[in-house]
């Protein structure tokens, strides 16, 4: 029998698998597609942030600036002695119309106490920070500067994961699980992503496309974050010398991954011109759509024991933000199941059982 067999070896896989194997255990991750072609992780936007809602969220992204800055140091391998995920670290900058302005101040306080760092002004004070953006319409504005939000590479980030986690012991095999019953080990860990309602009918967590773009625009400004802007839905960063935008439409049941390329003339074009002048002169140059790991009841993640099963764990149901809460995930899951609770960032609010027992702790702030 296995010790350790973690189902999927995705961002949250290959990050489980470093915590655990870290403290000694041995474990086995089985992959049905090495190549990652449809995974979520590889057709992310890389981004990391704080700024969300709960408490869990803030405090998982908080840890994710820190983990993600220490990768040189702590995934580094005898055949790689210097990783790095190409960190970005331009901040996010959030705007709110009078719609979603007063969730935003109820978000702020829980910001403040997670000691988040980020920071508040008017929607009239927006262009003295951030010229080249339009202010109408917007009531209020968070942003975080200090390097503590960003983005990265996440096929780089995902190798110094896999990387340093084998290294340590772990076994990535090829292999496709139909039923937690195949697997005959101490410990079970689903982290299949979209595809966890597939194998766990009573876990809500189903794939929900969601299209990016890539735009060139004359105008390059490197030194924007990654801007969302909740009066429209529509969300944009730099990319090198181009920028990727995010539809604000996602879908579920989707037959394909190939992008909705109409919402770009629609919706998302449009809203860019909007906001930042220049992109009125944007060209598109291209774009790919990806599966989020919804979790249909809250949009929050599913993690913790199953409590109908005596040795199965999960992680799914990241819902946007999976990438970036994979090392507080890992470390947590490790913490419960090395010694039975959580020891650094108390994640039982987001237990199996709320989402058996219909208790909804939502998250608003996808992007
Ligand atoms: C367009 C887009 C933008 C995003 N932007 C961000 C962002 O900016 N920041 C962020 O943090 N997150 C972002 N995300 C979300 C993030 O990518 C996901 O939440 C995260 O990848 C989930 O990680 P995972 O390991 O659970 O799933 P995945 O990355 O999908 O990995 C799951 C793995 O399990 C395997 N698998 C599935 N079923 C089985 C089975 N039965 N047997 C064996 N293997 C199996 C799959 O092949 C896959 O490799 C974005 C996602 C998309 C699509």
């Amino acid at each position: 029998m296995d010790d350790v067999v973690i189902i999927g070896g995705g961002i949250i896989g290959a990050a489980s698998a470093y915590f655990l194997s870290k403290e000694g255990r041995k474990v086995k991750v089985v992959e049905r597609d090495p190549t990652y072609k449809k995974a979520s992780f590889p057709l992310s936007l890389g981004g990391f942030r704080r700024q969300f809602f709960q408490k869990e969220n803030i405090l998982l992204g908080k840890f994710a600036r820190e983990f993600i800055f220490q990768i040189p140091e702590l995934l580094k391998t005898a055949k790689n002695p210097k990783p790095t995920a190409s960190v970005v670290p331009n901040g996010y900058l959030f705007l709110f119309g009078s719609e979603h302005a007063p969730e935003q101040y109820e978000a702020l306080k829980n910001h403040k106490a997670c000691e988040a760092g980020t920071k508040n002004i008017k929607g009239s004070e927006l262009k003295k920070i951030f010229p080249y953006v339009n202010d109408e319409g917007i009531e209020t504005v968070t942003y975080t500067d200090n390097q503590m939000e960003g983005w990265m590479d996440p096929h780089m980030f995902h190798a110094a994961l896999k990387n340093k986690a084998m290294e340590l012991g772990a076994r990535f095999v090829k292999g496709e699980i139909k039923n937690i019953s195949e697997v005959k080990a101490k410990i079970v860990i689903s982290a299949v992503g979209y595809c966890t309602n597939e194998l766990l009918k009573d876990i809500p967590v189903f794939p929900q496309k969601h299209t990016v773009f890539r735009v060139s625009c004359p105008k390059h400004i490197p030194e924007m974050p990654l801007t969302s802007d909740f009066t429209t839905g529509v969300y944009w960063r730099p990319e090198g010398k181009e920028y990727l935008a995010g539809s604000p439409i996602s879908k579920f049941d989707a037959k394909d991954l190939e992008p909705e390329w109409n919402d770009f003339e629609e919706l998302v074009w449009p809203a860019l011109a909007k906001r930042i002048p220049v992109f009125e002169k944007l060209k598109l140059t291209g774009g790919w759509a990806g599966y989020y790991d919804c979790n249909k009841l809250d949009n929050n993640a599913v993690i913790g024991k199953h409590p109908k099963y005596e040795n199965l764990y999960i992680a799914s149901g990241f819902t946007g933000r999976g990438l970036m809460q994979a090392p507080g995930v890992g470390r947590a899951l490790t913490e419960l199941i090395t010694t039975g609770s959580y020891q650094s960032i108390d994640l039982s609010g987001l237990a199996v059982e709320r989402v058996l027992e219909n208790k909804k702790s939502p998250e608003p702030y996808v992007l």
